[in-house]
């Protein structure tokens, strides 16, 4: 029988009603497991819970949580065949992102999942979201860490929180889902990345500086000169379309020079979540280009931050970091 380990980290599956709202509440959690007859019945995995300490609302999660959920899989990797991430939905998609990077050479799958409304509700979309994760998190096919939410398994990286309250709450607008979840779960073959090599090798991340910045019409960027310093290591600028910035970057292109000289990566991003950058195609990016930014492609925000936490805790010097982040490396972008 295969054996899964269901990481619970807090979120909204888990919360019960405080007269402040929805908070997290140790010791609850096991119980309303058990008070799920589905995960008790045959054919579903062998499966075990390790409880997270502090529990929290995921808005409240850092690299510091990140470590210990990467840490716990690496150290039970050979116990247990497949594993399941019990999460906040809000800042799910930037965990799965970030533990992508940082179990180089997964041969198993690594599942996140949550709910919108919570199990103590009458409603809870928790219950079907545990249930699916845990067969898929024992599915030989998988070798990836990946999202389940609504009927959809999508990869990690490619994932982005699209609605606040609807029980379909990601979507992956570059990648097709990996499997869809109806009458039987169907996995989409040629999408899923193949089974890796090598042995599963942990990378630990550091809390590196770093930033993101929207554009927006009229925006005054010398008003960000006095962040763009080398303080800061990795920046992501979501930019308009297929990578465009306000103006003929003249205001910009000085500032971005002189922090990548003082060893900052300027990454861009599109704010559109369909579609690719293409840095030069307009003269409103060109600047960009000339600057030294490199191009995100079709990378999502939350990926684009994780990979610069990555690149730069691996101890990759500025010049590595442009060429990797140009780079696919777990499936997270299309080149
Ligand atoms: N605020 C909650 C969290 O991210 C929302 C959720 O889980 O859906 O922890």
């Amino acid at each position: 029988m295969k054996r899964i380990l269901i990481i619970y980290t807090g979120g909204t599956i888990g919360m019960v009603r405080t007269p402040n709202g929805y908070a997290p509440q140790r010791g609850y959690f096991r119980a309303a497991l058990d008070a799920i007859p589905s995960l008790h019945m045959e054919g579903m995995p062998h499966w075990e819970l390790f409880e997270m300490e502090p529990l929290l609302d995921s808005s409240n999660m850092t690299v510091a949580e990140w470590n210990k959920i990467a840490q716990l899989i690496a150290e039970n990797y050979g116990r247990y065949d497949g594993f399941v991430v019990l999460h906040g939905t809000d800042t799910m998609a930037y965990t799965a992102s970030a533990l992508s990077f940082m179990l180089e050479n997964l041969g198993k799958p690594v599942v996140l999942t949550g709910s919108q409304i919570p199990l103590c509700e009458l409603r809870s979309d928790g219950r079907d979201n545990i249930i699916t994760s845990i067969l898929i998190a024992a599915d030989e096919r998988v070798h990836e860490v990946c999202l389940y939410f609504g009927g959809n398994l999508l990869r990690g990286n490619r994932a982005t929180k699209y609605s606040a309250d609807g029980l379909i709450a990601f979507v992956s607008p570059n990648y097709p889902a990996l499997a869809e979840a109806g009458i039987t779960i169907r996995y989409r073959k040629s999408a899923l990345l193949a089974k890796p090599e090598g042995a599963l090798r942990l990378q630990l991340l550091e809390n590196v500086p770093i930033g993101v910045i929207k554009v927006f019409p009229g925006i005054q960027f010398e008003l960000f000169e006095s962040i763009m310093t080398e303080k800061l290591r990795g920046i992501v600028i979501e930019t308009f379309g297929a990578g465009n910035i306000p103006g003929d970057g003249n205001a910009l292109l000085p500032i971005i020079r002189r922090a990548f000289e003082g060893g900052t990566v300027l990454t861009v991003c599109s704010q559109c979540p369909q579609g690719a950058v293409s840095l030069g195609a307009y003269e409103t990016s060109s600047a960009l280009k000339q600057a030294g930014a490199v191009s995100g492609l079709d990378i999502t925000t939350e990926a684009a931050v994780a990979k610069l936490y990555y690149l730069f805790s691996r101890g990759c010097d500025k010049e590595t970091v442009k060429v990797e982040m140009e780079r696919d490396l777990r499936g997270e972008m299309t080149v």
